[in-house]
């Protein structure tokens, strides 16, 4: 039986990342028929963030990522939180030291920290393995009646993996393939900490296997750890689930991130940065260079800019040094703050600093955009369709075929697919979506759906309808001036004067208030242009929006000739 999990730690938000691993966890899980289960690993005190574990179980609901078997939902094999998983471990910690894969070691921090010196003294990087630990503190060089000495006087001890020496160990990955790593290059990692808490490692391999998980699919950077993993299944006596290890979300395309608009905030949050780990360069010299450098990010000559040269002077050089690793790698949760799209699911409010990064939800995003966008980020559904309900990506899904190469985010991407997805909505969803926002819209049911119907198509965000639609919540407060070059002249009040009276006479329809403008220019033997541009100017304050004659029906008789009037004032 296929049986997936997802296990977050509790130590702050999800990001794309960890939204994408749950996903593939999800679409992998169902698409064989199996059972999806969310775990809280959660034995790091240190790194708890309050609230964390409740954004996590929103995130993923809004995302329709719903868990078979939960912390709030409970299942067979709860509880799935491993905090409250202790009695377990405390088993199995008992059975690893009986076997010759343990030991315990009473190494103060101290005592450690001494040695780190001397290795650092001679230019070596001191590591507890099976090079070292016969020099150290531990059950393996202290006599046994030494050992219970020290476990009587109740000293603190933490409990070590043995790693075994020289062994060469043949991991397999359903996504990279066949690896192999030797254990000599790995160290003897804690397995449980002082305080009696297991690590991440080991609570980890014991939950999976209680929990009966067939498949491990996770982020990439655990793949350091498959071979410790593969030895504390062999070291327990169980079978191991199979891996998939996922590669990374990599940065977008700057050039595509970087306008005239936005080039001073982001010349602004680079420079803080900069020079907050290079302090011996003043701020505003490193942002005007900066700025130079983010000036040309669409030129193709930007990345040459960036390339090394040795007549630097070493400003020049440290921030062609601090730009060339800020704008590739790994997406970051601040690259997010830093370009201006959101990283989150939901918005998320910094515990330390009380900032607030932006959610994909509080964006305007729909769930299913969304969700569509982050699938695609390292898999590709049979003939590149792209427009996949969370249904039919769960019957399509591959594990097989996740990409090995780190897949590229993109935010222009994520506003295509979030256009897409408002075009298929009714106009009552979109009703009730902007009924449900911040906007107090004081206007009725039935013409906002007009509103709706006539802005969709140009809709990105479904705020958009209110804010490229103003006008028909409001009249005009002033003329856009250079549209008014354009579309006044001397006869211009003359003409609208007449028109409000052929408008007077007509009925407040679309159709009929196209024929009547058509008419008006015809018997005054007028330009189309010499009328609607007016007309437009006098109803938008622009010189765009949606056709004329629908934007005098939504704001019927009494309110377009108020505006008239008041243009030719
Ligand atoms: N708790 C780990 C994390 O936060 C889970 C890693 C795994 O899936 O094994 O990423």
């Amino acid at each position: 039986k296929v049986r997936v999990r997802f296990a977050p730690s509790p130590t702050g938000p999800l990001h794309l990342g960890g939204v994408r691993t749950a996903l593939y966890d999800y679409l992998f899980a169902k698409n064989q028929g199996g059972e999806f289960v969310l775990r809280i690993e959660d034995t790091d005190t240190a790194r708890y963030v309050e609230g964390a574990e409740e954004y996590i179980e929103e995130a993923l609901e809004w995302c329709g990522i719903i868990a078979d078997e939960s912390p709030k939902k409970g299942g067979k094999f709860a509880p799935y939180r491993q905090s409250e998983r202790r009695d377990i471990y405390d088993k199995y910690t008992e059975q690893i030291l009986k076997t010759d894969y343990a030991y315990i070691a009473f190494d103060t921090p101290e005592e450690l920290d001494a040695i780190r010196s001397e290795f650092e003294a001679k230019n070596e990087v001191f590591s507890y393995d099976n090079k070292t630990r016969n020099r150290l503190k531990n059950s393996l060089t202290l006599s046994e009646e030494e050992v219970q000495k020290l476990l009587n006087e109740k000293k603190p001890y933490v409990v070590r993996f043995k790693m075994p020496v020289d062994r060469t160990l043949n991991l397999e990955d359903i996504i990279r393939g066949k690896s192999s790593v030797n254990t000599n290059t790995l160290d003897d990692k804690v397995l449980v900490k002082n305080d009696g808490m297991p690590t991440y490692h080991f609570a980890n391999i014991i939950d999976d296997h209680e929990m009966e998980i067939s498949h491990v699919i996770r982020g990439e950077e655990w793949l350091p750890s498959l071979g410790l993993h593969t030895l504390l299944y062999e070291a327990m006596g169980w079978e191991a689930p199979q891996f998939a290890h996922l590669s990374l979300i990599l940065k977008p395309d700057v050039s595509t991130l970087i306008d005239k608009d936005n080039i001073d905030s982001i010349t602004k949050s680079f420079t803080e940065e900069f020079v907050a780990k290079n302090d011996q360069f003043s701020f505003d010299e490193s942002a005007a260079l900066i700025k130079s450098f983010f000036s040309e990010v669409k030129s193709p000559r930007f990345k040459s800019m960036l390339a090394e040269n040795e007549k630097d002077n070493p400003l020049t050089a440290s921030v062609k040094q601090f730009l060339k690793k800020g704008l590739s790698g790994k997406l970051s949760k601040r690259d997010g703050d830093k370009f201006g799209f959101p990283v989150f699911p939901l918005n998320f409010t910094d515990p330390a600093t009380g900032n607030i990064s932006k959610g994909y939800r509080e964006s305007g995003y729909l769930p299913e955009a969304f969700i569509n966008m982050v699938s695609l980020l390292g898999w590709s559904p049979a003939n590149d369709r792209e427009i996949l309900s969370l249904d039919e990506m769960a019957k399509e899904f591959d594990l097989y075929k996740v990409h090995k190469a780190g897949a590229r985010f993109s935010k222009e991407k994520s506003e295509w697919f979030n256009h897409q997805y408002i075009q298929k909505k009714s106009n009552d969803e979109l009703l009730t979506i902007l009924r449900n926002s911040d906007l107090s819209l004081n206007i009725s049911d039935d013409k906002l759906l007009k509103i709706i119907h006539l802005m969709k198509e140009r809709t990105t965000f479904p705020i958009e309808i209110y804010e490229n639609g103003k006008f028909f919540f409001e009249a005009p407060k002033y003329y856009d001036e250079k549209a008014s070059k354009k579309a006044w002249n001397e006869s211009t009040s003359e003409i609208l004067n007449n028109l409000i009276l052929k408008l007077n006479g007509t009925d407040f329809n679309a159709e009929s208030l196209k024929q009547s403008v058509h008419d008006f220019a015809e018997e005054k033997g007028l330009g189309m242009g010499k009328i609607m541009m007016p007309l437009r100017l006098s109803l938008v304050g622009e010189l765009k929006g949606p056709d004329v004659p629908d934007i005098l029906e939504i704001l019927e008789k009494e309110e377009s000739i108020s505006r008239i009037n008041k243009a030719i004032q």
